[in-house]
């Protein structure tokens, strides 16, 4: 039986969580969880390159050198249905202090460009849970709690949905959901 979708309301604003594919998403945005040379890769990077087809990775060759951890760069989406990619890079965890730093700003820079392009709806994955190894409960608390936060300065944000690939990270955040 699918599971029932989680939401929570924040001013005017909705944070949901589903369980799926980002790459079937209708948000106007949707983000990646990229690496630094915006080079595409395994993962979340790979389905959406390979949903999206080749003028993504021509858009991002075209116009960047790359994107330092923390930071996000914007292209269009190619055959997706959203309209733009929002390739954000999350840090490798590796037990550092500045590892959540970098964490919150991945997800804060990719809020910043949402906005700057009028991207009301946005699709987020579990940015750095996958290979990149950062643990699950405190990834999905810093990735809720900075989308709530951006919230309270950005009512025009209509809806940041969280599209979570497997139970175990959904079941992370869900019980993130209840804590924020
Ligand atoms: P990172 O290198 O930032 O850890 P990964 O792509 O390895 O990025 O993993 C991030 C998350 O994205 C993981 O939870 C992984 O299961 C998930 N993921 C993989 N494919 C998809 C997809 N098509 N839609 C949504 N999430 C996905």
């Amino acid at each position: 039986m699918p599971r029932l979708p989680a939401a929570k309301s924040i001013g005017s604003s909705k944070l949901e969580l589903v369980l799926g594919d980002i790459t079937k998403e209708t948000t106007d945005a949707i983000a990646n969880a990229a690496n630094s040379s915006l080079a595409g890769g395994g993962g979340v990077d790979g389905a959406i390159h390979r949903a999206g087809g080749p003028t993504i990775m021509e858009e991002l060759r075209g116009r960047y050198h790359g994107c330092p951890t923390g930071q996000a760069v914007i292209s269009g989406a190619g055959k997706l249905k959203a309209k733009y990619v929002i390739h954000a890079v999350g840090p490798r965890y590796a037990g550092r202090q500045q590892d959540a730093g970098l964490l919150t700003a991945a997800y804060q820079n990719s809020l910043e460009l949402a906005v700057k392009h009028k991207a009301k709806t946005i699709a987020f994955p579990s940015i750095s849970t996958g290979v990149y190894g950062y643990p699950l409960e405190e990834a999905a608390l810093i990735a809720l709690q900075t989308v709530r936060d951006y919230f309270l300065k950005h009512p025009e944000i209509e809806l940041v949905r969280f599209v979570i690939f497997d139970e175990l990270t959904y079941a992370a955040y869900q019980k993130a959901l209840e804590k924020i």
